[in-house]
């Protein structure tokens, strides 16, 4: 046997494994793909990485079994990231809505954690290496993987899959862990983008073109659920994270209501200002609340050079339709290019939520995103990578 275990992926997962691990005296070797360990840490969080939030639970998640991950989250808990980065030099920083950053650091300095306590401990990362097979023998396993050419083989008794989801396969991204799934006949959910940009195509929606570049504070709904954020309106659809925080929700031909103006009611708005001054024109009043240019856009509905005295009722109930109930129905999803996430993954039910161990396969552990656990927006996704490195490391 090469190791105590062997870890495939030096993502979030398999990071946090190793590190943990080491504190354990386990010996991992961690294989990855990739030239350097940690690459979607490096660009996450636009490079400052949204390392976790404050607020995380389960409630924040998408998942067939919503109750599975709690163990794990209850093993290793948002205190105790804060806590492990700080005492690496890393303090957070909330952003906003309980999404810490390192404080006057960045994502490569979480990476630099990782490696640099990989090393202390003499846990080996080898990079360049792509693992293309996995035997189980009566013993343990035979892992096989490809560098330079090679193919070399490695076996341990036991084997972590941390090889992460579909999003963004130019760093690396793979479908090893459902490729593996499928073979051995572990079910999967259903897999699709999730937190990603969602587009607009039609006539109609040209619309969309004139408001490029307007990020609009906004409740964004569907039949499910609702989040208030900024929507920013392309030339192709829309994005902005409450645009992604919905896109993990929504399904092909839902509508998506828009509330332009969640926290203030416009009906009420054109009351008092007809009290007040009734010449008002609409576009003065709108544009007190929105740019110009997002309310020219609206003009194409509202009858903008109307004072506000003189709208019918007809035109104050479209009015307030177009700020309170604006439906957009996207044409389909930016793709797994910009997905920050996958949604569904290897089903929970083949997993133990204690131990993250296989059920069918002893020996064999998966963490993080292949597994159908889908956390919103907001440090959601790492506190799940973390902590499910951190159980996995426990039971190797
Ligand atoms: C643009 C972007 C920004 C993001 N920002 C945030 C954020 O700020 N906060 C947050 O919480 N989440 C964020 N996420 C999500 C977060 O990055 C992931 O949820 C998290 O990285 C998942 O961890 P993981 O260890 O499961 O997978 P990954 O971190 O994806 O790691 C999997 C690793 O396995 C390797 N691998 C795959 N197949 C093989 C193979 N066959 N052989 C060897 N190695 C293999 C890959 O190269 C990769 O390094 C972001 C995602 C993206 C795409």
């Amino acid at each position: 046997m090469n190791a105590d275990a062997i870890i495939i992926g030096a993502g979030a997962c398999g990071l946090m494994c190793a590190v943990q691990a080491g504190y354990l005296g386990k010996k991992v070797i961690v294989l990855e793909k990739n030239e350097k360990p940690g690459a979607k840490i490096l660009i996450s969080g636009g490079g400052r990485c949204n390392y976790t939030n404050q607020f995380a639970s389960a409630e924040q998640f998408i998942s067939a079994n919503p109750h599975f991950i709690k163990s794990a989250f209850t093993q290793w808990t948002v205190e105790d990231t804060i806590g492990f980065f700080e005492t690496y030099g890393i303090t957070g920083k909330e952003k906003t809505l309980g999404q810490l950053f390192p404080d006057d650091k960045n994502a490569k300095d979480v990476v630099a954690v990782f490696t640099s306590i990989c090393a202390d401990f003499g846990q080996e990362i080898r990079c360049n290496a792509d693992v293309k097979d996995i035997e189980i023998l009566p013993e343990g396993f035979k892992i096989s993987y490809e560098k330079n050419g090679k193919t070399i083989i490695l076996k341990s008794e036991k084997l972590v899959i941390a090889t992460g989801g579909l999003p963004i396969p130019k760093m690396g991204a793979t479908d090893f862990a459902l490729r593996f799934a499928r073979k051995h006949e572990l079910k999967i959910i259903e897999t699709a983008p999730a937190l990603v940009p969602l587009t607009i195509t039609g006539k109609d929606e040209e619309w969309f073109a004139q408001l490029s570049g307007n990020s609009v504070f906004c409740e964004v709904s569907n039949n499910e659920i609702s989040f208030e954020e900024n929507i920013l309106f392309t030339h192709w659809g829309l994005s902005g994270p409450a645009i992604l925080q919905i896109s993990s929700f929504w399904r092909r031909g839902e509508t998506v209501n828009l509330n332009l103006l969640p926290h203030q009611n416009i009906v009420s708005l054109l009351d008092d200002e007809r009290k007040n001054n009734g010449k008002t024109l609409l576009s003065t009043l709108l544009n007190r609340i929105y740019t110009k240019k997002f309310t020219d856009a609206l003009g194409k509905f509202l009858p903008l050079n109307k004072p506000v005295a003189a709208l019918t009722k007809s035109e104050i109930d479209l009015i307030e339709q177009t700020i309170h109930h604006f439906k957009v129905k996207p044409a389909g999803d930016k793709g797994y290019d910009k997905a920050e996430v996958m949604r569904g993954g290897i089903d929970t039910n083949e997993i133990s939520s204690k131990t993250l161990e296989s059920k069918k396969i002893p020996n064999l552990f998966f963490g993080g995103e292949c597994l159908d656990v889908t956390g919103w927006l907001g440090g959601y996704n790492f506190q799940w990578a973390w902590a499910s490195g951190f159980v996995i490391a426990q039971n190797i």
